[in-house]
Parts: structure tokens; sequence; C-alpha cells
């Protein structure tokens, strides 16, 4: 079996406090302008890899003991996927996968099979608001899918950490009346993270490179409007490009 591999970058993270390396899976079914992973979204600039190799791969990165998957858009090598965080799990490592949210179906499969120890989508504006999720995205997607797969995080079977993600735009969704409505949608997760826009990184849409990021303060106010809507989520985050991470 091949993948569509966009990247490795070793020991880049945390899973659940494991050292991690973040794995792209090549191609994504929407086209975000500000993707920070332009070159990972064009498939001709991506790699055909056995999936033994890429385990093979993973292998000779020493201490590494969790994969973050991410893309581009994971699901859409549905099978591949599975199969990958199957092999992961044989290796012992903790698999975290992030998604868009859009293939519930796939998800399913993830959740209900026990493939993942964090699962987390990203929620991109408030699922009734079809014109801004197609503004945010660059086409039209369905967000009553990204429902479904949120959904999911409700199955007794699932025994990982569900987390959402809100991407924080300028002039977009860095507004209290908007994350007031995306919290409404999110009934339930174990984590939610405000990810501030960061103009430094390289852009799908480079024109948005002259927007500012929200600053720090404006996050706090948000993930403080966050906390009160959201009152049974265990860890509320804010991500700026001024501070970095920080929990509330
Ligand atoms: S931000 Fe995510 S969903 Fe949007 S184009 Fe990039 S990889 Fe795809």
């Amino acid at each position: 079996m091949y993948i569509l591999l966009g990247g490795i970058k070793p020991l880049v993270g945390e899973v659940l406090g494991k050292k991690a390396t973040r794995l792209y899976l090549g191609g994504c079914n929407w086209k975000c302008g500000y993707c920070y992973v332009p070159e990972v979204l064009d498939e001709k600039k991506c790699q055909r890899v056995n999936l033994n190799e890429c385990v093979y791969l993973l292998q000779q990165i020493k201490s590494m003991e969790a994969v973050e998957i991410t893309g581009g858009e994971p699901t859409k090598q549905a099978r591949e996927l599975e199969t990958l965080c199957r092999a992961c799990k044989q290796e012992g490592w903790l698999v975290k996968v992030h998604s868009n949210g859009s293939n519930p179906g796939v998800i399913a499969n993830l959740v209900t099979e026990n493939l993942v120890d964090v699962l987390a989508l990203d929620v991109k504006a408030p699922l009734k608001d079809e014109k801004m999720y197609s503004h945010i995205t660059g086409c039209k997607p369905d967000p009553q899918k990204v429902r479904e797969s949120l959904g999911l995080a409700h199955l007794s079977s699932f025994n990982g950490l569900f987390e959402v993600i809100v991407p924080v735009l300028p002039g977009i969704t860095d507004n209290e009346e908007t994350i007031r409505k995306i919290c409404k949608d999110v009934s339930y997760c174990d984590s939610l993270v405000l990810r501030g826009f960061d103009p430094a990184h390289d852009l799908l849409n480079e024109k948005l490179k002259e927007e500012e990021a929200p600053s720090h303060d404006t996050l706090l106010k948000l993930a403080k409007v966050a906390r009160d809507a959201l009152y049974n989520v265990n860890t509320i985050m804010v991500e700026s490009a001024e501070k970095g991470i920080e929990t509330i």
C-alpha cells in the first residue's frame, strides 16, 4: 500500500506529554487561504511512499514516542490512514490525528477501532454559517459533516482525548459573537484550542500576509468567552504568534 506523503517533521511537539513526530499526508479537499502548508496541499509536490517504508522512516527517529498525523486532510487517504494508525499503534507510539472533520465515516472508523489516542478536529466557523465556512475554506464544504464528526466524540467506545481547534482569523472569527456561536456547536470536548492566525507562516493565499495576527490579549478575552460557554471543557488554550501557547 502506498501513501501520498507531504513530509515528516521529527520531534516537533508533544502528544499527551510524549515526544511526537508530525507526519503530513498530502492533499486536501479544502483550500483555506490561511493554510500554513500550501506545499502539502499540492499533490504533485508530495511523494508516493510505500507505507512500510514510511513506518521504517519513523522507526529511525530515536526517542520518538508519538506521531501526529495531519495534512492536508489525512482522511482523504482513508484506508491508508487507518492502516498507518494501526501500524503506529503496533510500534507502541501514541497516535494523534488532526482533521478538518469533513469525513465523518473515516473518523468513525478511527474512533470505534481505537486507532487514535487523540482526535483533533477543526471547527473553522459556526456550523450554521455556510457562508463563513465557504469564505474561510475557499470552497463549498458541508459543515453538517463536521457536526457529524463532532458527534462521534460521544461514542462510549472512544477512550481517547478529543480536542477542538478553532482558527482565530482577523476580521472573521476574532470576535466574541462568533466564538460564542462556535462554542454552541461544540457540546463536548476535552480541550479547546483558540489558534491565532500567524502571517509569518507560508500561506496558501499570500495576500493574507498583510493581515495582522490577533493579539495575545484578544485571544485571552475570547478564551474567557469560551470558558463561560463551555463550563464542562477541561482545558482551554490560546496559541498566539506573540506569546505562544497559554492554558487558561
Ligand atoms: S487549513 Fe486544513 S482544511 Fe484548510 S486547506 Fe489547509 S489542510 Fe486543508
